[in-house]
């Protein structure tokens, strides 16, 4: 990077500078040659590597207190486990198994017996993992995977985030995010908005920047080399709204938050949402090993509920798989997961994971006073939709809906309708379906972007038969979350608006400023468009 510039998509608001931090990228199975030539010098590697490694996090757990502390001085002591290092030193002296393959086997062999255990067992288990990583990274001499414990302020790059490390981020340290891939409706993208780090991703290059800091454009997309010094500008102008989606004319359309988390929950209620339009209640278990129990789920959903008492909130049943994977839902290997066994289609082989969930769902919803409806996930077909609605009425949830996420559902919208309270839109697996373009992959992210006009006309297929049955159609991809386009998808009929708690204000403060017939309009222009630079431009004209 001579010129010290690159760019990329900007998913995060923001701007920030400071000193790089890298993310190791995941080790993989360390090989099993050549063997050692002298097996016992090399079983002698271990035990000072694996003090090395309980060094280091003993010296991380002083800086820290509270649970934080707890639990690396934990993971120290499994890092000099005599019973692991004696297993596999035995490996390295009895099969000649080069150190680092001997340390992967041997937790191999202890995280198996854990798993198996399950329970709050099964739970250690990863913890095992992480220990087993920087025993082995230690012997191979490369940095331990995952996010590094931070010493402070830093921009984190790396090639993309799992969203279990991006949910995890401390927004007090992170100064902002830079991912090679990624796109704008990653996981990463989306747990970065709300926490409200900035962050660019699709940067191409990034991850062969050497330089030593970095500032971050959220807003451009823009990535240069910096001097290092610590700066944070945030967020900045934020628009003044009301809590009530309305617009100019008096137009109704509701403004709602997407939360996976209490936080989230409480973010959102905070920033005046009036409910909420797409609860991901896979994000409560990305770390669990094995399925919650309906108590577990209950009380987890509660928590998330409470904020929105009296008020309507849409809970989504899990979606597991691709981008999102959950260890208790794994589907057999497959070799396109984003067309393979996720969301509701996990239920259908194994329904009574969902029927324990919509049972778990019901009791959250008394708990906690919300006005609950629930949505299932990555339907494709008219009887898929009436599978999962008959399922929520008898667990005695009243209200049902489905996201239109794929085109085949979007297609058939009239049909759907006919068996749903009403539909979401996803946009975007909307858009990596309908464009055939992952959403995680940098080098398509522009094939994603939420302004594309064929996804626009797919929109609107639906928009229209949610007008002409009165079936109520939500927006709840990342699509809403943008104020010119929100004011074009309530031009193609949509009646509710579901987005990030920090959206919420710059979308309801343009909405009360604009009329139903400016939004229709717009929406006329962009959908006649060519390309989504276009688009935007036909959708600010009438304004
Ligand atoms: C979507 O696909 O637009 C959506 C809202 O669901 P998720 O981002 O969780 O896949
Ligand atoms: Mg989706």
């Amino acid at each position: 990077m001579s010129s010290a510039r690159l760019s990329g998509v900007g998913v995060s608001s923001g701007r920030a500078s400071g000193p790089v931090v890298r993310v190791a990228e995941p080790l993989g199975e360390p090989p099993a040659t050549p063997a050692p030539a002298d097996p016992a010098a090399e079983s002698a590697r271990i035990r000072p590597a694996a003090d090395v490694v309980a060094q280091r996090l003993l010296a991380r757990a002083e800086t820290v207190e509270g649970d934080a502390k707890a639990v690396l001085e934990t993971t120290a002591a499994m890092a000099s486990d005599p019973s692991l290092l004696a297993q596999a030193e035995k490996l390295v002296t009895d099969e000649s198994l080069p150190a680092a393959r001997a340390v992967h086997q041997a937790a191999g062999g202890f995280i198996t017996m854990l798993q198996a255990a399950g329970g709050y067992m099964a739970e250690r288990a990863r913890d095992v993992q992480d220990v087993r990583d920087r025993l082995v990274a230690e012997l191979l001499g490369l940095a331990a995977p995952g996010v590094p414990d931070l010493d402070g302020p830093s921009v984190l790059v790396a090639r993309d985030l799992a969203p279990a490390d991006t949910a995890g981020l401390d927004p007090t340290k992170v100064l902002a995010l830079v991912t090679e891939e990624g796109g704008p409706t990653s996981h990463t993208a989306i747990l970065a908005r709300s926490l409200g780090i900035p962050a660019v991703v699709a940067v191409r290059g990034v991850l062969a920047f050497t330089g030593t800091a970095l500032a971050v454009d959220g807003d451009t997309g823009d990535v240069r080399e910096s001097d290092g010094t610590v700066r944070s500008a945030g967020n900045t102008g934020k628009p003044t709204w009301n809590g009530i989606g309305i617009l100019r004319d008096g137009h109704r359309v509701k403004v709602l938050g997407n939360v996976g988390s209490p936080a989230d929950a409480a973010a959102a209620a905070a920033a005046g949402a009036e409910g909420v339009g797409l609860f991901r209640t896979e994000f409560c278990f990305l770390s669990a090993t094995e399925e919650p129990t309906v108590e577990e789920q209950r009380k987890a959903y509660a928590v998330v509920l409470t904020p929105f008492a009296g008020k309507p909130v849409v809970v989504r049943t899990l979606d597991a798989g691709a981008d999102k994977p959950l260890a208790f839902l794994a589907p057999e290997p497959e070799p396109n997961p984003a067309l393979g066994v996720r969301g509701v289609r996990v239920a259908f082989d194994k329904p009574e994971i969902i029927d324990r969930q919509l049972e778990a769902i019901a009791l959250a919803a008394k708990d906690s006073g919300a006005d609950v409806s629930v949505m299932a996930p990555m339907v494709a077909t008219a009887a898929e939709a009436a599978w999962f609605v008959k399922r929520a009425r008898a667990a005695g949830i009243p209200r049902a809906g489905v996201m239109i996420e794929i085109p085949a559902a979007a297609m058939t919208a009239r049909e759907i309708a006919a068996v749903v309270d009403f539909v979401s839109l996803g946009t975007n697996d909307l858009a990596q379906y309908l464009f055939a373009a992952d959403r995680q992959v940098g080098a398509v992210a522009a094939l994603n972007d939420p302004w594309q006009p064929a996804l626009l006309r797919l929109i609107k297929l639906v928009g229209e038969v949610g007008v002409e049955t009165g079936t109520p159609v939500g927006v709840c991809g990342e699509a809403a979350a943008d104020p010119l386009l929100a004011c074009v998808l309530t031009g193609m009929g949509v009646t509710s608006l579901s987005m990030n708690h920090t959206a919420l204000a710059g979308v309801g403060a343009k909405l009360a400023a604009t009329s139903l017939d400016v939004c229709q309009l717009a929406a006329r222009g962009a959908l006649a468009a060519a390309d989504p630079a276009s688009a935007k431009i036909a959708a600010r004209a009438p304004h």
